[in-house]
């Protein structure tokens, strides 16, 4: 794999016995390895996703988690995501759905909507 932690892109070799990584070379430096060991073992990654609006001047609200949440996680997140409606004007940063799924991360809106 590439570590992706900065512009160097060390390439990774891994060796792993299952789910748990034994060994990580390539890397330059110690994040590539955590790197590694959390992209085999744990993934996480970012949702981003657009939330339906009702009395808004868009038809969408673009939105994304506040932190990754894990990556087995994500077709629950979009499935919950797709029944929310948000009905109050909002500003980009606001919280639209605090713990989402009970995950530790909330959803943000991306952007300002106002009112009709
Ligand atoms: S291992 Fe270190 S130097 Fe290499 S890409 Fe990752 S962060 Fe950058």
């Amino acid at each position: 794999m590439t570590c992706i932690e900065c512009p160097q892109g060390c390439r990774l070799e891994t060796e792993s016995d299952g789910a748990v990584v034994i060994t990580v070379t390539g890397q330059k430096c110690k994040r590539g390895g955590l790197y590694a060991r959390q992209e085999i073992e744990a993934p996480l990654r970012t949702l981003t996703t657009s939330l339906l609006t009702r009395g808004l001047d868009l038809k969408m609200l673009p939105v994304r988690t506040s932190k990754p949440i894990p990556k087995a996680k994500l077709p629950e997140a979009m499935a919950a995501a797709r029944l929310l409606v948000v009905t109050s004007p909002v500003r980009a940063g606001d919280v639209v759905a605090p713990d989402f799924l009970g995950l530790g991360a909330d959803l943000v809106a991306c952007r300002e909507l106002e009112e009709l």
